[in-house]
Parts: C-alpha cells; sequence; structure tokens
C-alpha cells in the first residue's frame, strides 16, 4: 500500500509520523515543496494532541518541553468578556488531560528530523482522484501513484463552490510577533481589544503574541496592537506580520483515497486552539479507515460516515467558538456588535439536531456551579464530570465555564 502524505506544516509531518506508527510496512511518501514556508502558527494545544504526542510519538511533557520549546497549558484565560467579570478561565478539567503550548516551527522541524517516510522535495501542481487509486502530479514532471493521499498544502487560495464558510466569527486575519518570556506561563491569554482580541501564548524562550481581527480593521488592530504591547511593557523580538485566514469546512473531506487534513479542510478562528486536535481526529478516522480496508470490512457507508463526523464535529467547533462572543466584551465597539450579530444569525441557521444539542449541553452547564468559571487554577475545578461525551470535543463543563464567564447564564 502506498499513502502519500502532501504538505510540509505541522499537519503534514502530523501524519507522516501518524502513519508510519499505525502503517509501518506501508510504502509512505511525504511531498512538501520545501521553499514553500509552513504557516508559523499553532502553537496552542487542547489535551488531545498531548495525549496523541504520547502515544504515537512517544512524546512526553519532559521530551516537548526539551525538544518543542513547549510549557504545560492548564487551559485559556478569557480577559475582558462577556459581562459577568473582568476574567474567567477555562481551564482543563483533570479527566481531559494535560495540553501544552509549544514551537509550530520547533515541532515541525523534530518530526521532520524522526521521519522515516521517503522525502519528495518537490512543489505539487495537482492531485488526481480517481478512486480507488490517486495520482499526485509533481512540478518536475513525475507523478506518485498512491493508494491513499493526505492532502495537508495549507489553505485554500480561495475558498470555492466545494467549501462551507464558518461565518459564527467575524474575524479573518491577526497580526502575529514574538515577544520575550512573560509570565504566566501555564495559560494561553485570550484578551479582548477594540478590534478583535488578543492571543498570549508563552512557551520555554519566547512569547507568541496575536491580534485576531477583521481583515478591513487591519490598520486599526496593528495600531491597538502596539498600545496593547506598550501597555504591557513587552518589547517585540520581530516585525508584525499580517496572517489573513478563512474560516470554513469542506463540504466533503474524503472520497475513499484523499482525505484533506489540517488547514486544508477546515479551520476557525485560533479562540480555542482546536485545530491540531482536530488534524489528530482525521489522523485517527483515516486510520479506522485503512484498517477497515485493510481486514476487507470495506463498510458500505465509511465514506460517508466518515464526512459526516467531520462535519458535524466542525460546525460543534464553530458553535462554540461564536458562542464566546454572544454577550459581547468591554468594549463597545462595531466589532463586538458584529460578532454577537453574526453569532445569533449563524445559531439561527442550524439544522434542528445541532441546535437541540447545543441547547441541550447549554442547559447541563448551566445546572453546574457559577463558580467554576472563576477558578484560579485547574487544581481547583473538582466538579465531577456527569458524561464524557462532548459536543464538538468540549463537555458540558466546558459549557459551564463560558456560560457563565461571559455572562449567558
Ligand atoms: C492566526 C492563527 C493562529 C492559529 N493558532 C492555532 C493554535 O493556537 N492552535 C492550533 O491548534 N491551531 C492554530 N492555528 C491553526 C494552525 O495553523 C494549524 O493547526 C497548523 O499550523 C497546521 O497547518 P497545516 O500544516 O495544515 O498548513 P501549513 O502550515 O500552511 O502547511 C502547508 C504546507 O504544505 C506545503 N505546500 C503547500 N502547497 C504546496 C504545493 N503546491 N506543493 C507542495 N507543497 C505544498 C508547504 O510545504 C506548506 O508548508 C492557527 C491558525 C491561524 C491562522
Amino acid at each position: 500500500m502506498r499513502i502519500v502524505v502532501a504538505g510540509g506544516g505541522s499537519a503534514g509531518h502530523m501524519a507522516a509520523s501518524h502513519m508510519r506508527h499505525h502503517f509501518p510496512e506501508a510504502d509512505l511518501v511525504h511531498a512538501y515543496d520545501p521553499r514553500l514556508p509552513a504557516i508559523g502558527v499553532g502553537e496552542g494545544t487542547t489535551p488531545v494532541f498531548t495525549e496523541w504526542a504520547e502515544k504515537v510519538l512517544g512524546w512526553d511533557m519532559a521530551y516537548l518541553t526539551e525538544h518543542c520549546d513547549a510549557t504545560p497549558k492548564q487551559g485559556i484565560i478569557f480577559e475582558g468578556w462577556g459581562k459577568a467579570a473582568d476574567t474567567y478561565s477555562h481551564y482543563f478539567h483533570a479527566t481531559e488531560g494535560t495540553a501544552c503550548h509549544l514551537s509550530a516551527e520547533r515541532l515541525i522541524r523534530h518530526l521532520s528530523a524522526k521521519s522515516s517516510a521517503r522525502i519528495v522535495p518537490e512543489g505539487i501542481l495537482e492531485i488526481r482522484s480517481v478512486p480507488p487509486t490517486a495520482s499526485v502530479l509533481l512540478a518536475n514532471g513525475q507523478t506518485l501513484h498512491a493508494d491513499f493521499v493526505l492532502d495537508a498544502r495549507g489553505f485554500p487560495q480561495e475558498l470555492a463552490e466545494r467549501d462551507v464558510p464558518l461565518a459564527c466569527v467575524t474575524t479573518g486575519a491577526a497580526w502575529l510577533l514574538r515577544g520575550p518570556v512573560r509570565a504566566p506561563m501555564d495559560r494561553t491569554r485570550a484578551v479582548a481589544r477594540p478590534y478583535g482580541w488578543i492571543f498570549v501564548i508563552p512557551l520555554q524562550h519566547d512569547t507568541a503574541y496575536g491580534y485576531v481581527h477583521t481583515p478591513s480593521d487591519r490598520s486599526l488592530a496593528k495600531t491597538d496592537f502596539r498600545a496593547f504591547l506598550a501597555g504591557e511593557d513587552v518589547k517585540p523580538q520581530t516585525t508584525p506580520r499580517w496572517l489573513p485566514f478563512p474560516n470554513f469546512r469542506r463540504r466533503t473531506f474524503f472520497d475513499g483515497v484523499v482525505l484533506s487534513l489540517g488547514n486544508r479542510a477546515s479551520f476557525v478562528e485560533p479562540l480555542e486552539a482546536t485545530a491540531l486536535g482536530l488534524i489528530v481526529l482525521q489522523l485517527r478516522l483515516a486510520t479506522f479507515w485503512l484498517l477497515d480496508q485493510k481486514l476487507g470490512l470495506g463498510q458500505a457507508n465509511g465514506v460517508a460516515a466518515m464526512n459526516e463526523t467531520l462535519a458535524s464535529t466542525i460546525d460543534e467547533v464553530a458553535s462554540f467558538v461564536g458562542w464566546h462572543y454572544e454577550m459581547g466584551s468591554n468594549y463597545h465597539t462595531p466589532f463586538w456588535a458584529r460578532s454577537a450579530t453574526a453569532y445569533a444569525d449563524w445559531m439561527q441557521q442550524r439544522p434542528e439536531t445541532h441546535s437541540a444539542r447545543f441547547s441541550a449541553y447549554k442547559a447541563r452547564g448551566k445546572a453546574m456551579p457559577r463558580h467554576l468559571a472563576f477558578v484560579g487554577s485547574a487544581a481547583e475545578l473538582n466538579a465531577p464530570i456527569a458524561s464524557r461525551d462532548t459536543f464538538g470535543g468540549f463537555l458540558d463543563l466546558s459549557f459551564a465555564k463560558v456560560g457563565y464567564g461571559i455572562g449567558a447564564f
């Protein structure tokens, strides 16, 4: 069996390691254009990623710290969001495991050093899928034939009919830069600002800052970013880089041979740092699919089930992320008004099953104690977990934390 991984960002490198781990005998080829840089973000994780790193790579927290500049992440502190209090916390519960912040550049560098795939350092012109096989056409004129392709070539150039826009949020760009090491080291900060919000991701040797905003507010956000950094006495170590991004998902992700992965498949702004965890979900589904084929089970509705699982999970992530904007913020600006409206419109357009599930999780969250949203550390979260079921990966406990945190309950 030949598996081709296309794309050399975090998703592509994670895919190559994952496939080697589960299919050691496969003819594994990793094709990417080394002249095209990876996106350079994706530095906040959820426990799904760290659990995957330990199981598949054998990398524990100590290893991630040493090699990927990682710091343990208890959760996210929201500053200035909603109308309940100045800050609220969304810490992971002990049963969810631990997460980390890590350097995207080092993760890729370290994964590529460990890769046992055959590397093809070439541009890819096209991936042609004719199930049950596919052809990857390379810029050097060669063609790679494959039984399975993981397409991790990053964001599409522009959205098209194959994509569904996720209008749950109005953001679509970020100003990015790096600063010196800053406390707190054990949590991501998400700071509300007049034109969006700023993430502060603490690593061992530096701090990643990003001002997430609506693209049309590009210069206003840049000026406000400077004011924020000056107010916190942060001396930037890099010049600000502007990165536009789409909020979208594919209509279908998989056709039985080619699976879209990572930013190629979907993205919802980085507020809850869900993207690397979604890559893990996609890789797990790919593994089940391939094992199913190998064992000759070949479930008739396997492709449809995979597409449905991914679409519904990503839509659930989108609703959960959009919900954070429902009650506005400390700033009564057009950005926050637009964002609350976008969330309300998005929710109105959800199918009945989605809305019913969302309401059920909210109701369960509301039944939990209010103080869960305002604890000072993950250790103080001792609420029992009644159910391990999740909505887009979020426990009902997360609904308690966000619902009380923004003042929706
Ligand atoms: C502002 C922002 C903040 C984010 N923060 C987080 C976060 O905190 N946590 C999180 O989980 N996620 C975050 N993400 C998402 C994050 O970017 C992805 O999870 C992660 O980087 C995976 O990216 P990727 O590998 O899919 O794409 P990329 O990093 O873009 O990699 C694509 C690769 O494909 C290759 N390639 C592309 N085209 C071709 C071609 N034609 N031929 C050959 N090779 C090609 C290139 O080598 C390129 O490196 C964030 C995203 C944004 C925009």
